[in-house]
């Protein structure tokens, strides 16, 4: 113990330097940061670019990847660091920076309007005098009475929706919003000293924080939810009543400035919680061009059938991306509404300007709430290219067309007139002729149909975390896009493995945020739906229930992309009408995939029918892949099959990997080993695509 005690503190030691290093970094990345934005000062280039920040955060993964590096935990920490370079930027453009602001927030010091407050200021070089209200309202009145500078107030939260009080106020004072910022909100349950979860009677927390903790309050036996106005007010009475039954959800540094031990972390019901801030002001701002804006505004349509569409046609029309619509409520006129609008633009650009004139006289009414800097952009989409293949679009040394190019006997397949009589209608909303372009259906930040070409690929079963994390890792760096693995399985026999169950979701789940990649699993009953739907990334039907119609509506229900697998027997036509079950319901989010049938033959597990590929490119939008596993049954034969896939111009493969094939327990002799996997990527990128775009 004694001779431990030198070593530990000069271990610390060392991460104290290593901890100042990064600083120190940051600060030199900053100088680096405020020399471009002198010489963008001079050019009409804009700040951002989305595709040096893509490549600047595949290059950081990359460098993670190979030091073995959480690639999350640095594209969390890389995109903080990006967007306070966008800020610098938009600091320096907009000559701002070194004053002095009083800002007004709802709660008291320490909560998380407060965090994001400074977060704000800090980015904008200003030092702050930060005054905590009791309520919404009371933060608003005092920038009114001119007793701050600012306000800055929640607007809604990624949890728990629109905060709908500060809606009201934005509609019923004359304020203006002159700047966002976005605070992840890290929930934990703290008390005053150590107790068992069970021996808690109440829980305190504003109505928001209870919200967003619902699943994990209802795991507590024996306490009540109790609303607070305020979570790190909560923590604080929690400190003053000194009763160890009473705990308060708020953030881990509201309870270690109210002296309280924290029982929990990480209570969230999802870990993505977010909370976007509105920065009101009691006069607009004007912000210069080259800076990335959004723009708010409140309009009331006509009565007319049809107005609402016709104003949104007028910012669509003009090439202005709405971020939020949000309806809400006209007051004193039941059933009227009134719609709040956030979209890309900035009201100072000429071609804004026309557009909010167009809307006005589209409008009954518009009120612009501001034009500001943007900081709750969507994250870039990455085309799913392979890698060593050249983007869609980017000039490449193509392959010249010739009358032989699978490209273009495939463009003319699409183009050929469709034997519309005589075939019987059991699907219409999946008809290609109900969309004439290819449904694309975005999956984490990786698009499925179009253009791309998408590698899902990970075990047939969740087996284990060393497991499923091993493969996720391989399949990652050899440029799978998406992570597969099956917790519940349709096995033929009862006493075959069945799945580890939401444990294995779990891990598959972990695995996924640790590499980045989304997780796609299968989802074999009704009402597995929306637990499922929470967790995993895209919800798989299996062959065995393609025609389990109850399954198919309530994934209609939901808004997550489904993997519907062609039955053992079915034809085509029955699994397009199959699809049609989910999306009649609503969920357009259908990606298909070519499984193997049932046929005389048995050389093979299944006879892969990559005939349908092209039968449905010609008859459906929706996206189509094709898993040569479960459609050979024999690794050997896996390969040479996705090869050919992608030549017929499928969207993309679901290929059973495993870290020992031999030992899997569940499809062993299909599932490839690592390297096999790895060869099968290496020749996949110089196969053509049979997609239109992709021979080209
Ligand atoms: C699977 O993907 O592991 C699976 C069970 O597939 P299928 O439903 O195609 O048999
Ligand atoms: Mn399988």
């Amino acid at each position: 113990m004694t001779e431990q005690q030198p070593d530990i503190d000069s271990l610390r030691q060392g991460l104290d330097e290593v901890d100042s290093g990064i600083v120190r970094l940051i600060a030199q990345r900053r100088e680096l940061i405020e020399a471009i934005a002198k010489i963008k000062e001079q050019s009409e280039s804009a700040i951002q670019d989305a595709d040096r920040e893509r490549r600047v955060l595949d290059a950081v993964i990359a460098v993670a990847t190979d030091l073995g590096v959480s690639a999350s935990l640095v594209r969390t920490i890389f995109r903080e660091l990006i967007s306070d370079s966008v800020a610098q930027q938009a600091r320096h453009l907009n000559g701002d920076g070194g004053g002095q602001a009083r800002v007004a927030f709802q709660g008291a010091a320490h909560a998380y309007s407060d965090a994001a407050a400074q977060k704000y200021l800090a980015g904008r070089g200003l030092e702050g005098d930060l005054t905590g209200y009791r309520t919404f309202r009371e933060a608003a009145d005092a920038l009114l009475a001119s007793d701050a500078d600012l306000a800055v107030l929640p607007i809604e939260n990624t949890t728990a929706g629109s905060i709908n009080e500060v809606y009201a106020l934005l509609r019923s004072r004359e304020l203006f919003i002159v700047g966002e910022e976005t605070w992840k909100v890290d929930h934990c349950l703290a008390a005053a000293q150590e107790v068992p979860l069970s021996a808690l009677s109440r829980i305190l927390s504003h109505p928001q924080g209870l919200e967003q903790c619902s699943q994990f309050l209802q795991s507590l036996p024996n306490a009540t939810p109790t609303t607070y106005f305020d979570t790190a007010g909560a923590m604080q009475a929690v400190a003053a009543a000194d009763d160890p039954s009473v705990a308060a959800i708020g953030s881990p540094e509201a309870a270690a400035a109210n002296g309280l031990v924290v029982l929990r972390h990480d209570i969230s019901d999802s870990p993505d919680n977010y909370t976007r801030f509105v920065v009101l002001s009691r006069t607009p701002t004007a912000v210069d061009l080259r800076i990335p804006c959004k723009t708010s505004l409140i309009l009331v349509t006509g009565h007319e059938e049809g107005d609402l569409l016709r104003c949104l046609e007028v910012l669509s029309g003009s090439g202005h991306s709405m971020t939020k619509l949000e309806s809400r409520p006209r007051p004193g006129r039941p059933w009227e509404y009134m719609f709040f609008i956030d979209f890309e633009g900035n009201a100072a650009d000429p071609r804004t300007a026309s557009a909010l004139d167009e809307l006005r006289s589209a409008a009954l009414f518009v009120k612009i709430l501001g034009s500001y800097p943007a900081k709750a952009l969507r994250a870039p989409v990455r085309p799913s290219d392979l890698p060593g293949q050249l983007p869609a679009g980017q000039a490449a040394p193509r392959p010249e067309p010739s009358a032989q190019d699978p490209a273009e006997m495939l463009e003319a397949v699409a183009a050929a007139p469709r034997p519309a009589a005589g075939r019987s209608r059991q699907y219409k909303l999946v008809d290609r002729a109900a969309r004439q372009t290819d449904t694309v259906i975005r999956v984490g930040d990786v698009l499925v149909g179009g253009d791309g070409f998408v590698v899902m690929a990970g075990p047939c079963s969740v087996e284990s975390g060393e497991q499923i994390g091993a493969t996720a890792r391989f399949v990652r760096d050899h440029g799978a896009h998406v992570l597969r693995g099956g917790v519940f399985k349709p096995r033929t026999s009862p006493y075959a493995f069945q799945g580890l169950g939401w444990e294995g979701l779990d891990l598959l789940v972990a695995a996924g945020r640790e590499t980045g990649l989304p997780v796609v699993t299968e989802v074999m009953a009704v009402d597995q739906v929306r637990r499922m739907a929470q967790a995993a990334d895209i919800l798989q039907v299996g062959a065995r229930n393609m025609q389990n119609f109850d399954l198919l509506r309530e994934l209609g229900k939901v808004d997550r992309p489904v993997l519907l697998k062609r039955g053992l027997s079915s034809t085509i036509e029955e699994w397009l009408a199959a699809a049609e079950y989910v999306v009649a319901q609503g969920n357009q989010q259908v990606i298909l995939c070519e499984r193997g049938i049932r046929t005389f033959e048995s050389a093979t597990r299944n006879t892969l029918d990559l005939s349908a590929v092209v039968v449905i490119r010609e008859r459906s939008h929706l996206p189509v892949i094709v898993d040569p596993s479960h459609g050979t049954g024999l690794r050997r034969y896996v390969a040479p099959m996705a090869w050919a896939a992608r030549a017929a111009g499928a969207h993309g493969l679901l290929i059973e990997v495993h870290p020992r094939p031999e030992e899997a327990l569940s499809d062993a002799d299909q599932s490839l080993a690592f390297d096999e996997f790895a060869a099968l990527m290496g020749r996949l990128v110089a196969v053509p695509s049979g997609t239109v775009a992709g021979g080209k």
